[in-house]
């Protein structure tokens, strides 16, 4: 049976989140040329007024925003209200290396919580659930948001933050919690602990996971479940939006309704900056509708995935984004070929392996080198030579099929790969010190 935390609008008809993103752009883009004069200038720049916007579709006619723009106004310059409205400040993990830092008034807050609490019920959370956050409090995003939704929901909530890995499981198995939310990454190495500690999965209670902030694929999310026992949701967001629950996964599993009420979306092409139609894949834009601290329109996420409007079973009528399969950045080009480590993922899981990896790339020589560390699964481990060879030919030529070049495969010992409690990092890219 599913369940709603805002039946109302999470199930509106089409008509309905149409007339209420309209009604909202046009006080949003008003909002934004009175009081942020860094997006003024840029409207101006394009000569577009605040007259011309009448409803979503004219979003088209406004300015994109990019991470760049960000750094530039940093830190006040994108500020939609007066510092004294605003009760919080958050910033980006600076996964790619530039710090963000955005605003909150408690209305902002009160928004983006219930954003989170909707993906809690989504995932089958209630007032007698036991919801455990170990994604990291303090200035990223994931364990304030959720941790507010999850008080939203009436959950009883354990702010464990991440890390403490030992304490997180003395904490999970004594106090029974129901839902888990943290990074796939560190879902997996929990998952890993307790097998190592002697547990069975279903020796604990737990029957869902919230898990973000980081690409991961489906061969993950099974991985996960099994190792686990549970339900596997995703949840996306970002600091520039305001955090995870701008999108979030229902029972059927099959992307993320986006909160369509509170962020329009829109999928572009990164090259030309072109809107494409429904179902193509581009990079992810957001006009936020009704933030007032940092209220950001057309903001290139870097995203790159599909939307798609096909009912839903749950009965949410939200729009669906796929699962980024990484962002345009993380891209790696290597001797000419396009390759996200998602793929990577993919074929070492449905080679048997563990999430544990590293990919490493490098220039020699003035040609790309591919070289990826993976752990072996603990029983098969093995101290013959001849068999690790075989088994790292094998996997080689399976990177080869997906990826289209061929990555060299170092197999080495279980726990060699550093395991990750937040946002893992698996990419190290050595010919940017050279460049
Ligand atoms: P940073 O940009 O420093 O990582 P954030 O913590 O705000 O800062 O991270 C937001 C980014 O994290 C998103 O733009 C996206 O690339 C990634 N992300 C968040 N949730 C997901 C998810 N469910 N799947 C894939 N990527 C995600
Ligand atoms: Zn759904």
């Amino acid at each position: 049976m599913p369940n709603y935390y805002q039946p109302e609008i999470e199930t509106a008809s089409r008509e309905k989140i149409l007339e209420i993103q309209n009604d909202k752009i046009v006080k949003q883009v008003r909002h934004v040329y009175d009081n942020v004069k860094y997006y003024r200038d840029l409207m101006d720049a394009k000569g577009v007024t605040p007259d011309d916007i009448k409803s979503v579709d004219d979003i088209k006619k406004l300015p994109f925003l990019s991470k760049e723009d960000l750094r530039i106004a940093y830190p006040y310059g994108l500020l939609g209200t007066d510092l004294k409205n605003c009760v919080r400040i958050q910033s980006t993990s600076g996964t790619t290396g530039r710090r963000v830092v955005a605003f909150y008034t408690q209305e902002d807050i009160d928004i983006w919580e219930e954003c989170c609490a909707r993906a809690i019920v989504a995932a089958g959370g209630t007032n007698e659930d036991v919801c455990q956050v170990c994604y990291g409090y303090g200035l990223f995003t994931g364990g304030p948001g959720l941790n507010g939704g999850s008080h939203k929901v009436g959950c009883l909530t354990l702010p464990m933050s991440s890390g403490n890995t030992e304490r997180q499981i003395q904490f999970m198995m004594d106090l029974g919690s129901t839902i888990l939310c943290c990074t796939p990454s560190y879902a997996a190495y929990i998952g890993e602990s307790l097998a190592e500690m002697g547990y069975k999965p279903e020796d604990n209670k737990l029957k869902a996971g919230i898990f973000g902030a980081e690409p991961w694929t489906e061969e993950m999310r099974r991985s996960i479940e099994k190792s686990l026992g549970i339900k596997a949701y995703d949840i996306y967001g970002l600091t520039e939006t305001s955090g995870p629950g701008v999108s979030f996964e229902c029972e059927e599993q099959t992307g993320m309704h986006i909160n369509e009420d509170h962020f329009y979306a829109e999928i572009i092409d990164p090259d030309t900056g072109e809107v494409l139609p429904e179902g193509e894949k581009g990079e992810l834009v957001f006009t936020s509708l009704d933030k007032e601290a940092f209220p950001l329109l057309r903001y290139r996420t870097r995203d790159i995935c599909v939307l798609s409007r096909k009912k839903c079973s749950c009965g949410r009528t939200h729009v669906k984004m796929s699962k980024p399969m990484g962002r345009s950045d993380d891209m790696m080009i290597i001797r000419g070929v396009n390759v996200f480590p998602s793929q990577i993922e993919a074929v070492l899981l449905k080679e048997g392996y563990p999430p544990n990896y590293q990919i490493l790339v490098d220039r020699v020589n003035n040609t790309d080198t591919l070289d990826i560390n993976v752990e072996l699964p603990p029983e098969q481990f093995s101290d013959k030579i001849s068999d690790i060879q075989a088994r790292e030919k094998k996997l080689e030529s399976a990177m080869r099929t997906m990826l289209g070049i061929g990555p060299k495969i170092h197999l080495m010992s279980p726990h060699s790969v550093a395991r990750s409690e937040g946002k893992a990092v698996r990419v190290i890219d050595k010919r940017k010190l050279h460049d």
